[in-house]
């Protein structure tokens, strides 16, 4: 059960859609504080306005994870409604894919700055706040969102990997520093999942054969991502899923 989440209080970003948002909604359900973070505020105050509808606890908190001071405002705003984070979901992220040959450099810089410096701008901030928590003898959560392109070449996907890649490496390192001080860190690597993600290629023929892998297997759903969410982060503190790999059954 995800009772024990009951009494937290949470950060996630890329909440306002697809993984981050179905996060922010499972978490809150079960009776934990949510600051969500993402661009998009209008989104946000959406989001926020049904949690608290369904009797939840929510803050909307725009903020650009590229922007450091952003993430400073945030981190402070966080700080004022609710006090100390004891949950930091990373799921801010961006895939851009084009050939290399493109020399895409935007691309690049939008992946790079948001998939790794974003989601290392976001640790730096709520680092201390889960040290603490864990040692005032709670329960401390750093999950991130990388995904099964940190181990799969995909044709056109190189940097996009690169950053999942990244990403992964960092939470495995991360446990290291953290793991003694009674914090967890979970990175979950999940196939083909049915969000926003895809919608921002300019690539036509890439966005065509992205629409084609949906059409020839079963994607997975944000929901069923926000549940390995709740799941890991509801274990007892002692257990730390570390690393969760989700393909949709018919994902090679
Ligand atoms: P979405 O596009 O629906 O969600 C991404 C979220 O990130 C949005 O809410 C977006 O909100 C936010 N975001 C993007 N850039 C920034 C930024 N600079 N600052 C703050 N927030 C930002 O896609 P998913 O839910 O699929 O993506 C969630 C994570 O899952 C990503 O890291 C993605 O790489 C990863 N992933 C997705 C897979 C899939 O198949 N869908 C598979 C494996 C991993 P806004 O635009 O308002 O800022």
């Amino acid at each position: 059960s995800y009772d024990s989440l009951t009494g937290r209080t949470a950060v996630v970003t890329g909440a306002a859609s697809g993984m981050g948002e179905a996060t922010a909604r499972l978490l809150a359900s079960h009776g934990v504080r949510v600051a969500l973070l993402a661009r998009r505020a209008e989104r946000l105050a959406e989001l926020a306005t049904a949690i608290e509808a369904d009797g939840g606890q929510a803050l909307a908190v725009a903020a650009d994870v590229t922007d450091q001071a952003a993430v400073d405002a945030a981190v402070e705003r966080v700080h004022t409604a609710y006090g100390r984070v004891d949950l930091v979901v990373n799921a801010a992220g961006v895939m851009l894919p084009n050939p290399v040959t493109e020399g895409r450099v935007d691309e690049w810089q939008r992946m790079l700055d948001t998939n790794v410096a974003g989601a290392l701008r976001v640790i730096r901030a709520f680092t201390p706040d889960l040290i603490a928590a864990a040692e005032a003898g709670g329960t401390a959560d750093l999950v991130n969102i990388s995904s099964i392109g940190a181990h799969i070449p995909f044709p056109h996907y190189a940097v996009y990997g690169a950053t999942k890649a990244a990403l992964t490496y960092l939470s495995q390192s991360l446990r290291t520093e953290l793991g003694p001080r009674d914090v967890r860190v979970t990175n979950i690597e999940p196939g083909l999942t049915d969000t926003e993600l895809g919608s921002h290629i300019d690539n036509a023929e890439l966005s065509g054969q992205l629409a084609g892998m949906f059409d020839a297997l079963t994607g997975l759903s944000a929901d069923e991502i926000a549940d390995l969410v709740a799941f890991t982060t509801s274990r007892a503190r002692h257990v730390n899923l570390r690393q969760v790999v989700v393909l949709p059954t018919r994902q090679a």
